[in-house]
């Protein structure tokens, strides 16, 4: 158990988390102070992570996936696949 650092209750482990404050600092606090302090809810914010982390990956597939076909295939499938990749990028990013 470890205690908030915000609202002083103590909390499981696994349930701490560590925010960043605007001076920079890390501070353990449970996830209700992390709502109160973000005014996002621990789910969404790591919902959100998790889509951006996808979108990285998605595009950095794409990337390579272009640089194989430049080489492979010629400049015009290298075209494409950029193309493709900013797509992938439109679409992960559109999506909230
Ligand atoms: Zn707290």
């Amino acid at each position: 158990m470890v205690k908030c650092e915000r609202c002083g209750r103590a909390v499981e482990e696994t349930a701490a988390l560590k925010h960043k404050t605007d001076a920079g600092d890390y501070e353990v606090i449970c996830q209700d102070c992390f709502q109160a302090a973000t005014g996002v809810d621990y789910q969404t914010f790591a919902f959100r992570r998790e889509n951006a982390k996808m979108t990285l990956l998605a595009v950095l597939f794409c990337l390579a996936a272009t640089v194989y076909a430049f080489v492979e295939k010629g400049a015009l499938y290298g075209a494409l696949g950029i193309v493709l990749t900013i797509l992938v990028y439109l679409f992960a990013s559109k999506k909230k």
